[in-house]
């Protein structure tokens, strides 16, 4: 990871040509596992929602209490309770040079507010879809498991891990999240038909969508989304 201080830049100081990588997908398309390289790469944080909400109810936040309800359900995190969290996510120093986001915009709504706020932050936006037929991903959504520790993400079918039910990293058991399961999956799936899917045609007429075959190897979606970034 490239650790950059610049004592300058702060909240609402973006470097000159940082940018923001947003990677959107369905449920299981590997927007982590391609936040992860891409911020090893680019040296910048990726934020994932999932993971900030998680943490906020963790923490018993005000807004991570309210948000778990809707979290077990499979839901969407109404806007008002996101958008805060995010922004404040957002305004911290780490993100002056840009950063990934995954798992936002999930709705038409959330697309605008972005667009708004990285204008406002003077951000280039790249969005780039992880394109999976709807087949794999019932797989590849029940076979998921995490490590609690790292938060590393495997598939019994198509990532296992080394030794079967513990993390490669850190031999930490590996745990199915509460949202991983089936009945959930499909309420997650449902919902990304039909929040996010206005989310991306929004994209699409805008003619700012990277569409990238996501069923490739982690390897080959990477390296082409390097092609797809160009150089900074
Ligand atoms: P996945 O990417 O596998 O769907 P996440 O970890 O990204 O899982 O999200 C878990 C849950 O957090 C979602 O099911 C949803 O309830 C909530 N969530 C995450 N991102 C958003 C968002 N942008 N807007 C509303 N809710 C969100």
């Amino acid at each position: 990871m490239i650790v950059r201080l610049d004592p300058l830049l702060g909240p609402g100081k973006e470097e000159a040509g940082a940018r923001a990588i947003v990677l959107l997908g369905p449920p299981g398309a590997g927007k982590s596992e391609q936040g992860r390289r891409l911020a090893m790469r680019h040296g910048i944080p990726v934020i994932s929602t999932g993971d900030l909400l998680r943490d906020h109810v963790r923490r018993g936040t005000n807004l991570g209490v309210q948000a778990d309800t809707f979290m077990k359900a499979g839901k969407l995190v109404p806007d008002s309770l996101m958008n805060p969290i995010l922004e404040e996510r957002l305004s911290q120093p780490d993100c002056a040079h840009g950063f990934i986001l995954d798992g936002y915009p999930r709705t038409l709504a959330q697309a605008e507010s972005l667009d708004m706020v990285l204008k406002k932050k003077g951000l280039r936006q790249y969005v780039i879809l992880l394109d999976v037929p709807s087949e794999r991903l019932l797989k590849l959504l029940t076979g998921r498991r995490v490590c609690p520790l790292c938060n590393r993400s495997y598939n019994i079918y198509f990532q296992p891990p080394k030794k079967e039910g513990q993390c490669d990293a850190d031999g930490a058991r590996l745990i199915q999240r509460s949202d991983d399961k089936e009945e959930v999956i499909r309420r997650r799936l449902e919902t990304y038909e039909k929040e996010t899917q206005p989310a991306i045609n929004y994209y699409v007429e805008h003619g700012r969508l990277i569409r990238i075959d996501g069923a490739q190897t982690p390897e080959k979606v990477a390296a082409e989304i390097e092609l797809k970034l160009g150089p900074q």
